[in-house]
């Protein structure tokens, strides 16, 4: 895949820890108010008893920033550590958390990087570049599986783990708090506009219809907790909406008119979307391909 400029480098970042409400933390990147495409958020919940962090980040010391953060609020046992996605930038940490920290994902998820891990690594380390920490990532995948719902306890903090359908890929992950009224919901949200979906395993029409019961789940007052970007507000989830159901109506149509993808990726430009810092990348090279398969009738 071509790729012309980097979405973050692993080597600079660094994390700090947000309090959205009484012990539940996003753990962003230090830049991210001047950015609309940041290094991967995390984040953790404090419970009377134990803890559970999101996300386990791009390598090693990413993850030990992370917990870094986690210490600086409680000792209390890392029991949970959940993955929302396969793609290397929300789990290459894993390998760092301790023994007693049980991971959870979704079964697509586990078996993806059971039997792809090193497929993934030479994917993230194109994406982000070599020498950033990539290299030295151990394969470590879920301990408990998620397909539907499950909801823990981490003593008086109730935290829901679920599948709510395809949006990014198979195994896409959310948690959610519905007492604090907040939620991680990994890549399938990228961040607030200008950010717009990475289609990179198709299936939009799924994502559409992902995104849709996302917004009907949450309210007005919810903190959202994007992948890769500042908190987003409900109202936004259309955002995302709209460029899909665009991009299918305008690719759809040089479908029509028998244009080949080349011909495809010169008429639809959607410039109204052209503000996103990964636009050409995304737009081009990613969403306008994957759309004019999946419309072609092709696999992806
Ligand atoms: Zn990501």
């Amino acid at each position: 895949m071509e790729q012309k400029s980097k979405p973050f480098d692993p080597a600079q970042v660094r994390m700090e820890a947000h309090e959205l409400a009484p012990g539940v933390f996003a753990v962003m990147a230090a830049d991210i108010e001047k950015t609309d495409h940041t290094a991967t958020n995390a984040g953790f919940i404090i419970g009377r008893d134990a803890v559970l962090a999101v996300e386990s980040l791009s390598n090693g010391e990413l993850a030990s920033q992370l917990i870094g953060a986690i210490r600086k609020n409680t000792s209390l046992p890392i029991r949970y550590l959940v993955n929302t996605s396969y793609h290397g930038d929300h789990c290459f940490g894993n390998f760092v958390f301790p023994a007693e920290t049980s991971i959870i994902e979704h079964e697509f998820t586990k078996n993806f990087l059971d039997e792809n891990f090193e497929q993934d690594r030479a994917f993230m380390i194109d994406l982000l570049g070599e020498g950033r920490g990539i290299e030295e990532a151990v394969p470590r995948s879920a301990e408990l599986i998620v397909e539907g719902r499950i909801c823990l306890d981490l003593g008086g903090k109730a935290v829901e783990v679920a599948h709510i359908g395809f949006a990014q890929t198979e195994g896409d992950l959310i948690v959610r708090l519905p007492e604090e009224n907040v939620v991680f919901v990994g890549n399938m949200l990228q961040a607030p506009p200008p950010a717009f979906p990475w289609l990179l395993d198709g299936g939009h029409r799924e994502a559409v219809e992902t995104y849709r019961r996302l917004h009907e789940m949450l309210d007005d007052e919810t903190i959202i907790v994007p992948g890769h970007g500042k908190l987003m507000h409900r109202e936004e989830i259309l955002f995302h909406v709209r460029y899909i159901d665009e991009l299918s109506k305008q690719v759809g149509k040089t479908i029509e008119r028998g244009m080949s993808l080349e011909e495809a990726k010169e008429e639809v430009r959607m410039e109204d979307y052209s503000s996103y810092s990964m636009y050409e990348f995304i737009h081009f090279e990613v969403n306008v391909p994957t759309m004019h398969g999946e419309l072609s009738g092709g696999s992806s």
